[in-house]
């Protein structure tokens, strides 16, 4: 057994190259467990990721709030406190708060080969963010 207490966690501002808005991000770290990488994140209304991809793919568990995230191509949808996305790996996508709430999600990257880590690109327009949900 491995014990992470929340004193041992990393809890920070979001990166400004990663994410549009205000962003909270506790960080266990790395290698606390094996073959995953763990991060509970909290996005104020509006704020949400820039676009990118998890090598080995992210599961998103959507603890507070409403999730709104789409991948490229498709118009974003929205996920409620409770459900659960799904990227496979090398998806392009993004995930955040809707304009309305604040939402609080467990990112759970899959690191069997890699660190968890993410390849950030460029931000989610206010378009992309705003157009018409799914
Ligand atoms: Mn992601």
């Amino acid at each position: 057994m491995k014990v992470v207490t929340v004193k041992d966690m990393q809890t920070g501002p979001g990166p400004e190259d990663w994410f549009t808005g205000t962003v909270w991000r506790d960080a266990a770290p790395v290698g606390a467990s094996p073959d995953v990488a763990v991060n509970r994140v909290l996005f104020e209304p509006g704020a949400r990721t820039h676009w990118h991809t998890h090598p080995e793919g992210q599961i998103l568990y959507i603890i507070t709030g409403t999730c709104r995230a789409a991948r490229e191509g498709e118009p974003p949808v929205e996920v409620e406190a409770g459900g659960v996305v799904y990227f496979a790996p090398d998806e392009k996508h993004w995930h955040g708060a809707t304009p309305e709430t604040y939402m609080v999600h467990m990112a759970i990257n899959i690191a069997t080969t890699t660190d968890g880590g993410t390849d950030w690109l460029e931000p989610v327009t206010d378009e992309e963010y705003g157009s018409r949900l799914r």
